[in-house]
C-alpha cells in the first residue's frame, strides 16, 4: 500500500507560516510522490485551515485537522463539528492523540464519538493509540494499545474500515527526540494489524498503521522500511518544509 506522511503541527504556525509553508512544500514536491506514489497530510491549527487548504487546493496534499467535537452543531460555544471540517474541505482529522487524552483528559468513549462523527461525515480518520513509558516500563504496551483499540473500534461497521487510519504513538517517544527502534515499533505494529485482521478480516490489511513520535528525515527510512510500518505521523519535523519534504523523500521506494 502507499506510504502516509502526516504533519502535525499542533498549536504552531502563524499566517507567515502557513503561505511559506505551502509555496516550499509545493515547489518542492517530490515527482516520486505524486499520483499517490506516497499519500501526503497537513493537519495546522483549525483557524488556519482554510488558508491552507486554498494554497493547496489542486496539489496533492490533502488537508487535515487536528480536532473535532463529535456532535454536528449547536450551542457549543468553541468547538468545530465534522460536517464543518468537511465543508472546509478537510479530508481527514487526527482522534485520540496522547496530548489529547493526557492534557485535555478525552476518555475513550469520547474518542469513539469522534470517529463516528468524522466516519459518519465521510472524513477519514486517523486513530492515535500509544502507552506512556511507565506503561512501558511495566510490560504493559500491548494490553493499554489493545485496550485503546477496543473502546474506538469494536463493533464499528467494516464499510468504515476504507477511512480509518491508526497511528501507534508511544506516548514517550512524542516530541522527545526518542524515537522507538525500528524493530521496536514494528512488534506494535504487527500486533495492531492481527487486531484489525482479527476484527475486519482482510478489510483489517487495508489500513494504514503509520509510527508516531520524534520522526525525523534521520530515522524515516528506517522505520518506513518496516513490513507493518505504513506511514508516519510527524509533529515537530512538519512543521519545517525542507525537513518534512526530506520525510516524505524517505517514504519514496
Ligand atoms: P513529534 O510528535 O514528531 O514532535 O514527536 C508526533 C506526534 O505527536 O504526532
Amino acid at each position: 500500500m502507499a506510504k502516509w506522511i502526516v504533519g502535525n503541527w499542533k498549536m504552531n504556525g502563524s499566517r507567515t507560516h502557513v503561505a511559506e509553508f505551502a509555496a516550499g512544500l509545493l515547489a518542492g514536491f517530490p515527482a516520486g510522490a505524486r499520483n499517490g506514489a506516497v499519500r501526503v497530510g497537513v493537519c495546522p491549527p483549525a483557524p488556519y485551515l482554510p488558508d491552507l487548504g486554498s494554497r493547496l487546493e489542486g496539489s496533492p496534499v490533502l488537508l487535515g485537522a487536528q480536532n473535532v467535537h463529535p456532535w454536528a452543531g449547536g450551542a457549543y460555544t468553541g468547538e468545530v463539528s465534522a460536517p464543518m471540517l468537511a465543508d472546509l474541505g478537510v479530508k481527514f482529522c487526527i482522534a485520540g492523540h496522547s496530548e489529547r487524552r493526557h492534557l485535555f483528559r478525552e476518555t475513550d468513549a469520547f474518542i469513539r464519538e469522534k470517529l463516528a462523527a468524522l466516519l459518519e461525515a465521510k472524513l477519514m480518520a486517523i486513530l492515535c493509540v500509544g502507552e506512556t513509558l511507565a506503561q512501558r516500563e511495566a510490560g504493559e504496551q500491548t494490553t493499554v494499545v489493545q485496550a485503546q483499540l477496543t473502546a474506538a473500534l469494536e463493533g464499528f461497521s467494516a464499510a468504515a474500515a476504507d477511512r480509518l487510519l491508526v497511528a501507534y504513538e508511544p506516548v514517550w517517544a512524542i516530541g522527545t527526540g526518542k524515537t522507538a527502534q525500528p524493530q521496536q515499533a514494528q512488534e506494535m505494529h504487527a500486533f495492531v494489524r492481527q487486531w484489525l485482521k482479527s476484527r475486519l478480516g482482510d478489510l483489517g490489511q487495508t489500513i494504514p498503521i503509520l509510527y508516531g513520535g520524534s520522526v525525523t528525515p534521520d530515522n524515516a527510512r528506517a522505520l518506513l522500511q518496516q513490513p507493518d510500518i505504513n506511514g508516519a505521523l510527524v509533529g515537530g519535523a512538519s512543521l519545517k518544509v525542507e525537513s518534512f519534504l526530506a520525510i516524505i523523500q524517505q517514504a519514496i521506494n
